[in-house]
């Protein structure tokens, strides 16, 4: 009898933790690349894109962690706003593509949800040839949350990711426009409500030199859950010139539904047509 209840305890503390365990993995696997996920690199050259056209745009979505439900309406939104705005817009998932040739014929690259370490040294370098040298940078939701060992990339966004709360996981929140001078706030009201994962950041943007905030989400109007939010402070888009480069970054995105609502696509074909210059 006491080994029977014996056994039975031990199989139901068993069980116990293997349920905490999995949902504890579920949860960072939400936020963090699991240590046996390494990273693919991409080192062979793609097919040659031809001529793009004076206002190209090339949508990189590359994860070497956690992939968004949003990355491909993310691509077809894009490509949508390119058919409406005459942009020539080309998506890749490989890092090769990031080479001086490819890159230059393009105006500006959107890192859409990008995650984990997506390049090599190599490329790295074109990119940064890229940007310094007058290109465009597009960042979306997790492209903040991609490649953290570069220093330049850290430098250029302005910060990284830091955490987000999973209780809850996409609360509806007040988001404030900082500025009504930049296409991707120009003709917004001075706030509007939207549901997102709302990411906390290493660092406050706002205090990274040359960074300027567009936009913030109002704190006070959300629950940040399990996290510390920012303090109050919480800037969600911001600019930034790098070199005679220009970067945009806004952390909306994690829903498919952000590609559908006019307010979400005003920002993001904003936040494009002010990196490109178009
Ligand atoms: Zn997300």
């Amino acid at each position: 009898m006491l080994r029977k209840i014996l056994r039975f305890l031990l199989f139901g503390i068993l069980a116990i933790a293997l349920l905490v365990g999995g949902f504890f993995l579920y949860g960072l696997s939400l936020v963090r690349k699991l240590p046996w996920q390494s990273p693919v690199f991409d080192t062979e050259r793609p097919a040659d894109p031809g001529v793009i056209g004076p206002k190209g745009v090339l949508v990189f979505s590359k994860t070497n962690g956690f992939r968004h439900e949003s990355i491909e309406p993310g691509i077809a939104a894009i490509k949508a706003l390119g058919n409406q705005r005459g942009w020539q817009v080309v998506s890749t998932e490989d890092g090769a593509f990031f080479n001086d040739d490819y890159l230059k014929r393009f105006k500006v690259v959107v890192w859409l949800s990008t995650t984990g370490d997506v390049l090599t040294s190599d490329q790295e370098k074109s990119f940064e040839r890229f940007i310094e040298s007058g290109g465009g940078y597009v960042g979306l939701h997790a492209a903040c949350d991609t490649e953290y060992d570069w220093a330049w990339y850290d430098r250029a966004v302005g910060t990284h990711f830091r955490d987000h709360s999973i209780f809850p996981h996409t609360p509806e929140a007040i988001l404030r426009v900082e500025d009504k001078q930049n296409p991707a706030t120009a003709g917004m009201p001075d706030s509007w409500k939207h549901a997102d994962e709302w990411y906390n950041f290493k660092t406050n943007p706002r205090k990274s030199p040359g960074v300027h905030v567009l936009m913030n989400v109002d704190e006070s109007t959300y629950d940040v859950g399990e996290t510390k939010g920012m303090g109050g402070d919480h800037p969600i888009s911001w600019t930034h010139d790098v070199g005679q480069g220009r970067v945009f970054y806004t952390a909306i995105g994690h829903t498919p539904e952000t590609f559908q609502q006019p307010l979400s696509l005003q920002h993001l074909a904003g936040g494009i047509t002010w990196a490109g210059r178009f």
